[in-house]
């Protein structure tokens, strides 16, 4: 058994729609073909976003997909003890600290935080994670080759925890990615520029950097991303196979022969052995968003 262990993490902000499944499918692929693990987690940390019974719709879509994760699903609005205790640690080192600055506050350095206004005090404070001025990340995508960002003048001292006491992603994100011993990180392109700021987090807390791949966002025909608001539809859990067939296409792979094609174990044990990774596009794919619910 290959070291390798992939995951899937959506956010049940809503049903699963196709540009999630061509990320679940992707992750799914590299997996198998890696011989390695394929985990779902479910990142259900921000509930004034999230839609009641969104999580357990997205589960059962994917198994509807047979997409089987080989663990079960963790919730991370299980795990705050980790998480606090991530925190906990980067504050007793001084590498976080409690921000009391207002919106107004940042607006003035186009939100980029560097070092508190002194002598402002709230309630509710964030907490940050202090960002060195010389905190340049480098790192090696799988698919969009290699990556530079300069923290510090990009981004600055990044939320950890929020105003109104919720967890960040980056924080949530780093602490699972580790704990759960991932080794391959494959997720949409949108979150590429997160991915330094996760590097830095992992460096703080002496946390293995895992290796990363950013597939090529699925974009509607105007080149928007595929969310709610571009009308995603989402997935068909009762008829998988025209979704199932758009996503490997949507994933640059060449069509399976016609035996594998309408049914959905065999579909994905063949895609599983022909799945060719040079394959997959680096730029966004432009007219999948006006087909999707269609073969
Ligand atoms: N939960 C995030 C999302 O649905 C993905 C996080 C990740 O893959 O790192 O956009």
């Amino acid at each position: 058994m290959s070291d390798y262990r992939g995951r899937f993490a959506p956010s049940p902000t809503g049903p699963l729609h196709f540009g999630s499944l061509v990320t679940a499918l992707g992750s799914w692929l590299l997996a198998r073909q890696a011989g390695g693990q394929w985990w779902v987690r479910v990142e259900d940390i921000d509930p004034p976003r999230e839609v009641a019974g969104a999580a357990q719709d997205q589960l059962r879509t994917l198994q509807a997909f047979g997409l089987h994760p080989d663990a079960p699903p963790v919730f991370q609005s299980a795990r705050h003890a980790l998480y606090e205790a991530a925190l906990q640690d980067l504050l007793a080192r001084d590498l976080a600290f409690e921000c009391h600055c207002s919106r107004s506050d940042l607006a003035e350095h186009a939100g980029i935080h560097h070092g508190c206004v002194p002598g402002r005090r709230r309630p509710d404070p964030s907490v940050r994670l202090r960002v060195a001025s010389d905190a340049v990340v480098e790192f090696e995508d799988g698919l969009q080759g290699p990556q530079h960002q300069d923290v510090h003048l990009g981004v600055g001292d990044f939320v950890l925890r929020r105003t109104d006491g919720l967890w960040a992603y980056q924080l949530a994100v780093v602490v699972d990615d580790a704990q759960q011993g991932i080794s391959h990180v494959v997720r949409g392109a949108d979150l590429l520029d997160s991915t330094p700021r996760q590097i830095l987090l992992q460096r703080a807390l002496g946390l293995p950097t895992p290796n990363y791949l950013h597939l090529a966002l699925v974009t509607d025909v105007h080149g928007h991303k595929l969310s709610k608001s571009h009308a995603a539809l989402p997935v068909d859990a009762e008829e998988p196979m025209p979704a199932l067939h758009l996503a490997w296409k949507a994933l640059g792979q060449a069509p399976l022969m016609p035996q594998h094609m309408t049914e959905r174990q065999s579909f994905l044990a063949q895609a599983a052995v022909t799945f060719d990774p040079t394959r997959l596009p680096v730029q966004l794919q432009h007219d999948f968003a006006a087909t999707h619910n269609g073969p």
